[in-house]
């Protein structure tokens, strides 16, 4: 070629980029939108960090790059509302510090974009929290802020009540509002109600949901009272299949009393699934009984992580072999959540909204899901993450779906 014809094909390549409608098309694949009650095969486009359509048929032609997710499922980018990646402190045995993970090393992976850290911050390290990792990670990372000033540190630390302070609580949520999407208190061993009232007020200032892990039980503070007087409707109550707070009526296997009234006030229920609180003797009847999950989330931590969680698709999995339909439990996993933290920019695939994406694959085979207590169910059906978009780019692509064949590829720039 003379150098005149190449300056002509690059101009015409120049010229067909800038006219590209789409940067990506996500062509063929089942989209399942709850927020916008669709479940049909669909074509997605997307222009730079946004959902630019979503329609039965947009030609190629129009796309920068097309995807052929044929046989896949397309959703909208995960939100997984109770994990633990306060990491990087240096501190061992605390959700601020050595039992927490990175965030983008295990979201992507699992077709999810947005988590919400719970209570590993309190106001008093919220600010290193967010300069360590909200601002350094890809993942959209949002938090839950500890009524514990100084956040899930453990021992002593995570009991004191004179750390629980409703006015720099409240004032950090509204200062960060947006950032902090709820406050939470955990794993409180006293028998007082303290925490929890405390906790209430300042969720209630900042007009933030109240998310608690119930710590120990005691006839004292008996759940019932948790759930329909101290909550307001909004609020949520993680771990709801751990079966250690009453969850469980013990005669019929189903919800107790406390569980049923809460969801009747309009308390939002969640998973928080964990190492330690999500057991199938639990899960099994009560789903059975109709109490489903308002939302789906893993605790990820490490030890979770490791054990009978694994990750968000793994706990969704859980409930599709509990026999929940597929649009349902990606309801529970995308549109509820964003609700449930009152970002309702996000969990859905409407035109013009933030292009975060994932593509499943529904495996079909032999597979078997263990509970925190190792407990194993054994079900045919596995989501798995082909492909996960945030904000408009690729950050993970199992099967390389939207990448060139290597002998396609221009060559390499030589190094000089
Ligand atoms: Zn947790």
């Amino acid at each position: 070629m003379t150098g005149m014809r190449i300056l002509l094909v690059l101009l015409a390549a120049g010229v067909a980029f800038a006219q590209a409608d789409y940067d990506l098309l996500l062509k063929g694949g089942r989209v399942i939108d709850g927020r916008n009650n669709l479940n049909a095969v669909r074509d997605v486009a997307i222009k730079g960090d946004r959902i630019a359509a979503v329609a039965a048929d947009i030609p190629s032609s129009r796309a920068q790059r097309t995807v052929d997710v044929t046989g896949l499922l397309v959703t909208p980018g995960l939100i997984d509302i109770h994990v633990h990646v306060y990491a990087g402190t240096g501190e061992r045995n605390s959700y601020a510090g050595d039992n927490s993970v990175y965030p983008d090393g295990f979201t992507f992976r699992a077709g999810v974009t947005t988590v919400a850290d719970a209570g590993g911050a309190g106001w008093r390290n919220f600010d290193d929290f967010r300069d360590r990792i909200i601002n350094r990670s890809l993942t959209r990372v949002l938090a839950f802020l500890n009524i514990v000033g100084n956040g899930m540190r453990g021992g002593k630390l995570e009991q004191d009540l004179s750390d629980m302070e409703v006015k720099p609580t409240a004032d950090t949520a509204l200062k960060h509002k947006g950032l902090i999407v709820g406050i939470k208190s955990a794993h409180y061993a006293g028998r007082d109600w303290a925490p929890f009232e405390r906790g209430e007020e300042a969720a209630r200032i900042a007009g933030v949901p109240f998310m608690v892990d119930f710590g120990n039980n005691f006839p004292e503070r008996p759940l019932y009272d948790l759930l329909n007087k101290v909550y307001r409707p909004g609020d949520i109550y993680t771990h709801m299949y751990s079966g250690l707070r009453d969850e469980q009526d013990e005669a019929t296997g189903g919800p107790s009393r406390a569980m049923i009234d809460g969801r009747k006030r309009g308390v939002i229920f969640d998973v928080g699934h964990g190492g330690g609180s999500f057991f199938w003797r639990v899960a099994v009847p009560m789903v059975k009984a109709g109490f489903i999950p308002d939302t789906i989330s893993t605790d990820l931590h490490i030890t979770s992580m490791n054990s009978g969680m694994k990750d968000m698709l793994n706990v969704m999995s859980k409930f599709l072999i509990l026999g929940l339909p597929l649009e349902q439990v990606i309801l529970q996993s995308t549109w509820n959540p964003a609700k449930a933290i009152q970002h309702e920019e996000l969990g859905h695939l409407s035109a013009g909204s933030i292009a975060d994406v994932a593509v499943l694959r529904l495996e079909k085979g032999d597979f078997g899901f263990t509970d925190a207590g190792n407990g194993r169910l054994r079900g045919n059906q596995k989501l798995t993450c082909e492909l996960t978009i945030k904000s408009g780019r690729v950050q993970w692509d199992l099967n390389g779906l939207s990448r060139d064949d290597w002998e396609k590829q221009p060559p390499p720039r030589k190094k000089r």
